[in-house]
């Protein structure tokens, strides 16, 4: 049996049924799991001492592509919207293989760690030269880190009318084997798991209809979740109804893509309609809302999506649209974004951090995740309270207004990932240098 307490926080959001704020109380874990939240608690194990600082659940990540961290900031895609973009960077991606999917797993993990991150998905829909999903499986689980890796693909190729190379687009009966395979090898649906495998087909508009019923099919059958992208922009939507002859909602919902076991990507064009289907089928959604500002996407519906009762959790999405992997400037930006377009009163503070972290772990079928109570895992965020950011703070709870934007620790399944600051399980400097000769050689 271990123990750790974390003792003295100056603060505790603990995200909790009633949304409980505790001052100078203690958070005990027993064997990855928080047992009790309180104050004055012992321990014969090991002690944290968290006066000084904010504690919070760890956040929770709905949409990555983790690969795009090699793709950062890459001239031609800076300015593009969205079908330009994937046409620039596609032949890029085309020259990936296991040790890029592998290198860039961990670097984009480890930023989302030091930015509180406990628990991540993944969505890798393109497998060239011999990539796997568990090239991110093995980075995730070197690192400590919660995940969710999804098993993409893309079928549709430019031969076929599709945005794709055809390079870079997988046969339909190759695609639905290696789902299997992936999920019997790796997908864990125990209460605590460190790893569980969905199913995620990357777009409407890169796989065939038949595909896409196919995977929902499948993992109904698997007990697996599902997830895509959809209604991300105008052109996403004009795709559709050209394409399908109706909006992305109908052609969910007429392929079995609802329910609370999908959640989609974006979804910045839902209309009123759309909101209801979700709301009433439970389906989530991951809210991206530095991407969708990177690639001039619009605002997502977040306040009508919360105020119909959707679950919405929060996604950095992939580097390559971000290009930054912090999820907490995601919840300051969520929170901003909302304010734009509803006024001053739309979203506060708490409720960005609560969509980052109970939210999300919601969406991804993890209430065992994203709360600080008993019985909960113990993936914990520790904020120093200390530092410049919150200096002259009056309120450090309303963390997304002032700061700090990177963590002090972090703990995964009652796992120190994150210590003063620096991830204590991989050799990050390293790592960072053989990203960096990655880049080099995918520009040379
Ligand atoms: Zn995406």
């Amino acid at each position: 049996m271990t123990e750790i307490l974390l003792k003295n926080a100056d603060l505790i959001l603990t995200m909790d049924d009633t949304r409980r704020e505790l001052s100078g109380a203690d958070i005990l874990i027993r064997d990855g799991q928080i047992v009790q939240v309180g104050k004055d608690l012992h321990t014969q194990g090991e002690v944290h001492d968290a006066s000084g600082c904010l504690v919070t659940p760890g956040l929770v990540n709905t949409h990555h592509h983790l690969y795009q961290t090699l793709t950062r900031a890459v001239p031609g895609g800076q300015d593009a919207l969205l079908f330009g973009w994937l046409q620039t960077l596609y032949p890029i991606w085309a020259r990936f293989g296991p040790d890029e999917m592998f290198t860039s797993a961990q670097i984009g993990l480890a930023e989302l760690a030091l930015s509180g991150c406990t628990l991540s998905s993944d969505h890798l829909y393109l497998y060239p030269n011999g990539a796997r999903l568990e090239d991110t499986i093995s980075a995730a689980s070197e690192l400590g880190m919660r995940f969710h890796p999804t098993r993409g693909a893309m079928s549709i190729g430019e031969s076929d009318g599709g945005l794709p190379p055809d390079i870079l687009v997988e046969d339909e009966t190759a695609i639905l084997d290696d789902m299997i395979r992936v999920v019997d090898a790796f997908h864990d649906p125990s209460e605590g798991s460190m790893c569980r495998v969905g199913l995620a087909p990357c777009s409407p508009f890169s796989v065939s209809r038949e595909l896409m019923r196919d995977a929902a099919l499948l993992a109904r059958d698997k007990g697996v979740m599902l997830h895509t992208h959809l209604a991300e922009n105008d052109e996403d939507i004009a795709y559709s109804q050209a394409q399908f002859g109706c909006r992305p909602g109908q052609y969910a919902e007429d392929l079995g893509w609802t329910g609370p076991d999908v959640w989609h990507a974006h979804c910045v064009k839902l209309d009123g309609a759309e909101i209801d289907l979700f709301s009433r089928t439970k389906t989530g959604v991951a809210h991206c809302p530095c991407s969708n500002c990177r690639l001039g996407s619009g605002i997502a519906p977040v306040r009508a999506m919360r105020d119909a009762g959707v679950k919405v959790g929060l996604g950095a999405d992939g580097p390559a649209s971000n290009d930054n992997g912090n999820l907490m400037l995601e919840a300051r930006q969520a929170m901003l974004l909302q304010r734009v377009a509803n006024g001053a009163d739309a979203m506060s503070a708490r409720e960005a951090l609560e969509i980052a972290t109970r939210g999300g772990a919601d969406v991804l079928g993890r209430t065992d995740c994203g709360r600080l109570m008993p019985g909960k895992r113990a993936d914990i965020a520790v904020w120093d309270t200390g530092c410049i950011e919150s200096a002259g703070s009056w309120d450090p709870a309303a963390l997304l207004l002032a700061g700090p934007m990177t963590v002090k620790h972090l703990f995964v399944e009652g796992r120190q990932v994150v210590r003063d600051g620096h991830i204590t399980t991989i050799d990050l400097p390293r790592v960072i240098e053989r990203q960096n000769a990655l880049a080099r050689a995918l520009q040379a």
